[in-house]
């Protein structure tokens, strides 16, 4: 429960409600950072995606506040309560009508000291501490660059490295990291250039001619986009020198606490010491560890490669693997096969992910092996890969492993800190409260921090946020629940919240309920194409939550075009307390 998060509910009419909003909101305008005032006064608001109809929790009228108020007070303890405005705290503590909040904000406005903010799992700051930086950030990537950025408009001096450790088959690349270079960017292009192949092969149902025998040309493709790239690359530098931060191409190794060894690539150092240091070094791929296994690449090799990967084998069952095996098929680049040691996407909605797969063996023409590793790749006379799997032997052009991303945290001398960094036995990963680690002054977020989703709008809010609390006053954190995901299959998975079986997990099979849909969409209506195939969707709902909250959505899931689009709205909707109810009427006009 908190004391510095309050709804007000009433009717737009009423002038007690909008005196009680008016002191609230003017509150949170003096203190910004300290209170967080949601307004309940939307008019009915109706939000629907195909079969799904979504009516928000809301009041506009006076008859239409007083219809919802008698089933609402309840659940704050408040059963006499009859008039407009009501309003609480999060967590459901009723604090009373117009007069009692108009007392309470008096009251906090009058007190002499002011509100306590002080920021969670913050080191002591001395501001004359005489280092050389207050804040290096070792990783310029998603996280790291906005955090060193944030930081330095927060005041502070601030340093940011980022090196490249080539990949084991040479690949390097340029300032922004992961998503940039080798994940989000090339990727999306990629799955963007096959959708754009999906599309010619139904064009002729919409009456398009000349599109049936298109060819993708792989250098055009990787040139235009590895051009981009570059460009992104260049930005990025150039924000870093515009803002103040300075930019070092160089490799961190921590030689203290305070103390950091800065090597270039031809091996010169340079020693920097600094208040407080932000580890954001991310991941890179897990190499796979069987005979031969040297001679395949990673995603940190394929959106690079300087000739077309041809029929390839994906070995791995995660998101990269399923979305590189998805975009290289529907490029026409090569047939694909997949090899999955367990489940397919382990951490989703498996009736989803069903759809997912069953769209990529129809539609994609790509071979999924389920419970198959391979057990050691052969280079052939031919230049092609010999892949023993299974009781299989299979001959292909390209062996491509996704089998997981390991932390980056070799060579960053972790092993020199005074007392050491407290590390996840399993995940590898840093342990942090707040993103503050083991070491006060050391902090870690994105990709190495164990329990952040491996996503790049989590790591840059995760580094916004960090840099305020640490030299913008602020006390803001961020939190990890409810982030809306995007998985770029030939049809898209989008997916917010708990899966049906973790939600099972967390409050049993009777507090929750599953409404599911399959549907076509219109876009396949007029095809030849996608007969056997069908989207869906599934919205995972928690019967009555513990502050007595009504059909609270707790999952959604879609398999469907643009699904990666649509999830985002529905995120929203859902940290904002998205209910759920069938409405009849929509069903009628069908
Ligand atoms: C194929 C693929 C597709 C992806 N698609 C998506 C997507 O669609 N959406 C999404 O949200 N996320 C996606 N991701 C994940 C996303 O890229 C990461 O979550 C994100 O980049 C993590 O940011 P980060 O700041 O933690 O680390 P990174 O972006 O990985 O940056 C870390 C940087 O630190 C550098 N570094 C490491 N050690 C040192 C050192 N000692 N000294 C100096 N520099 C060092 C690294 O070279 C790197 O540049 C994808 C990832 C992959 C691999």
């Amino acid at each position: 429960m908190s004391e510095k998060k309050l709804t007000v509910s009433g009717f737009a009419s009423c002038s007690a409600y909008q005196q009680a909003k008016n002191a609230l909101l003017g509150m949170k305008a003096i203190y910004p950072k300290e209170f967080d005032i949601t307004v309940n006064e939307c008019k009915t608001f109706l939000s629907s995606h195909r079969f799904l109809v979504v009516i928000f929790l809301i009041v506009a009228t006076r008859d239409e506040y007083m219809a919802w108020l008698p089933s609402f007070r309840e659940t704050i303890d408040a059963p006499n309560h009859k008039t407009s405005p009501i309003v609480w705290f999060e967590g459901g503590k009723y604090l009373g009508g117009r007069d009692d909040t108009i007392a309470w904000v008096k009251n906090l406005l009058t007190r002499t000291e002011e509100p306590p903010s002080t920021p969670p799992n913050v080191d002591p700051w001395n501001p004359s501490h005489g280092f050389d930086y207050d804040l290096v950030v070792i990783g310029g990537g998603s996280g790291g660059l906005a955090c060193a950025k944030e930081a330095v408009k927060n005041g502070a001096k601030v340093a940011c490295l980022d090196y490249v450790k080539p990949s084991p088959h040479g690949s390097k690349w340029g300032l922004g990291g992961t998503c940039v270079n080798v994940g989000c960017i090339p990727k999306k292009l990629m799955h963007m250039g096959a959708q754009l192949g999906e599309h010619a092969k139904v064009a002729k149902s919409y009456g398009w001619t000349g599109f049936e025998n298109g060819k993708n040309n792989w250098d055009e493709l990787r040139d235009h986009i590895q051009d981009h790239i570059k460009g992104l690359n260049f930005g990025y530098r150039v924000q870093l020198r515009e803002q103040g931060v300075t930019y070092l191409n160089k490799l961190g190794k921590f030689k203290g606490p305070n103390t950091l060894e800065c090597i270039d690539s031809k091996g010169k150092v340079q020693v920097i010491t600094a208040a407080r240091f932000v580890i954001a070094t991310g991941g890179r791929p897990t190499p796979i560890n069987i005979p031969g296994g040297e001679y395949a690449i990673t995603s940190d090799d394929l959106f690079s490669l300087d000739k077309p990967p041809g029929k390839t084998c994906v070995v791995g069952a995660g998101y990269v693997a399923l979305e590189c095996g998805g975009f290289i098929a529907g490029l026409g680049l090569g047939e694909v096969v997949i090899l999955v040691r367990s489940r397919p996407l382990r951490t989703f909605d498996q009736d989803t992910v069903k759809y997912v797969l069953d769209y990529m063996k129809q539609e994609g023409g790509i071979r999924i092996e389920e419970g198959i590793l391979p057990k050691s790749i052969e280079k052939l006379s031919n230049g092609r890969y010999l892949v023993h799997y299974g009781d299989k032997s299979e001959e292909f052009d390209t062996v491509l492993a996704a089998i997981g991303r390991t932390p980056d945290l070799s060579k960053l001398g972790i092993e020199n800190l005074s007392s050491p960094l407290t590390i996840h036995k399993s995940s590898g990963k840093i342990i942090a409260t707040n993103e503050q680690t083991s070491i006060p002054n050391i902090y870690a977020l994105g990709d190495v921090l164990h329990d952040a989703p491996e996503l790049t709008p989590s790591a840059i809010l995760a580094g916004k946020l960090l840099a305020r609390r640490l030299f913008g006053n602020s006390t803001d954190t961020i939190s990890y629940r409810n982030i809306a995901t995007a998985v770029f299959t030939p049809l898209e998975l989008g997916t917010v919240g708990f899966s049906e079986e973790d939600a099972i997990n967390e409050y049993g099979k009777d507090a929750i309920e599953c409404f599911i849909s399959e549907f076509k969409p219109l876009e396949w209506s007029i095809s030849d194409v996608h007969h056997d195939v069908n989207s869906f969707v599934k919205i995972v709902v928690l019967k009555e939550s513990n502050n007595g909250i009504k059909n609270k959505v707790i999952g959604l899931h879609i398999a469907a075009p643009n699904a990666g689009e649509v999830i985002q709205g529905y995120g929203l909707a859902m940290n904002k307390g998205l209910t759920y109810e069938v409405s009849s009427l929509y069903q009628d006009c069908l």
